[in-house]
């Protein structure tokens, strides 16, 4: 069997976790990283595997299958996705909620040009979350839908602490509120409010000599990020820092709770949760499924833009559909 030959696009920790992931699905070889910066400096974890500039990228295309866009969404994908659309089947997890129509559109008008099939806005949220999202509300058409994120950092607040001033680096979690949980667990169908959903925890390093007090009131009232939410403020050392708060857990919950019967007497409760110890990696893998998807899609003759919502679930799998309807049906 020939093997999906992959190209990664961006090296940071959602390329290294697609570089790593390659070696959990043996129908996937790694083809090429593709960098901004000097190819020279990256060092890569597969042996034989070689870093290009991305500039190269566009003498490959007969080398690699289905390119993986792991650079940024802010700024980074709305001129990568389309350019690499233009020539390669790709995936990316772009996660700009409110520009993805726009996205879409972008990456469509390229990828049917090229005949090419391009999956956008894949990983967990958007991803795996908006599928259980629309799987639940498809199922319990009479119900509510909630979403909750956390355990897990958000760069963005994280960003937003760091330009405070008198702050040298900060790391912000998102927690769901517990007991906001158990009500929907319990069929209770609340309206809630930001507050009642999460909260949210920031661990701060602060300058030597700076006023924290007033570094935690700027925090705590800063609109949009934080003075909607009940937020708590630790002061840490860099070395605490350093030793507790490296890694990019995150995870979430889906719950649809839903009622059926001739008086609406039976409810039922959807809860999808992950929890992750590294949100790269697992994001990764889900790109990687889509990737295989994508591949095998486009030898069926499709092409344009796909989101999830558009592929069917045996194109993820690495098993026939024989296997797939004896072992998992
Ligand atoms: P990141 O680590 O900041 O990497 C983004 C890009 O920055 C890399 O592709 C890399 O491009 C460049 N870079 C990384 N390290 C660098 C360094 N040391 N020096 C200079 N440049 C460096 O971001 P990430 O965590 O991989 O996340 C990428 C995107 O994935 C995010 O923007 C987010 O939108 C998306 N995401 C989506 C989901 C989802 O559920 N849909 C979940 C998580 C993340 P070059 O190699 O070209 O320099």
């Amino acid at each position: 069997m020939s093997k999906i030959r992959i190209g990664i696009v961006g090296y940071g920790n959602l390329g290294k976790g697609a570089e790593l992931g390659i070696r959990q699905n043996e129908d996937m070889v790694l083809a090429g990283v593709f960098t901004r910066r000097d190819p020279s400096k990256i060092k890569l974890m597969t042996e034989g595997a070689k870093a290009y500039r991305i500039e190269d990228a566009k003498n490959m295309t007969d080398q690699i299958d289905v390119m993986i866009l792991c650079s940024g969404s802010m700024s980074d994908l709305p001129e990568q996705g389309p350019f690499f659309a233009a020539s390669f089947n790709t995936v990316d997890g772009f996660d700009t909620h409110a520009k993805i129509p726009q996205y879409y559109d972008a990456m469509d008008k390229e990828a049917k040009a090229a005949g090419k099939v391009c999956v956008i806005s894949s990983g967990w949220d958007p991803g795996m979350f908006s599928l259980n999202r629309l799987y639940a509300e498809a199922i319990l058409p009479q119900g509510h839908n909630y979403t909750f994120w956390g355990k897990g950092v958000s760069q963005g607040h994280s960003d937003a602490i760091r330009r405070v001033e008198g702050v040298v680096n900060a790391k912000q979690y998102t927690i769901p509120i517990e007991s906001a949980l158990e009500r929907i667990r319990q069929g209770e169908t609340p309206e809630f409010t930001t507050r009642e959903k999460h909260r949210r925890e920031c661990y701060v390093v602060a300058a030597e000599g700076a006023d924290k007090s007033k570094i935690e009131h700027e925090i705590k009232t800063m609109p949009n990020y934080f003075a909607d939410y009940d937020t708590e403020v630790h002061f840490i050392t860099q070395e605490e820092f350093d030793k507790n708060h490296g890694g990019l857990a995150h995870g979430g919950f889906v719950l649809q709770s839903g009622k059926t019967g001739l008086n609406n007497e039976n409810n039922h409760l959807i809860e999808y949760r992950i929890k992750l110890d590294s949100n790269a990696d697992f994001t990764a893998n889900v790109l990687l499924a889509y990737a295989r998807a994508a591949y095998r899609m486009n030898k069926e003759g499709c092409s344009g833009a796909k989101t999830v919502f558009d592929i069917a679930p045996a194109y993820l799998s690495m098993k026939s559909g024989e296997q797939l309807r004896k072992e998992m049906l």
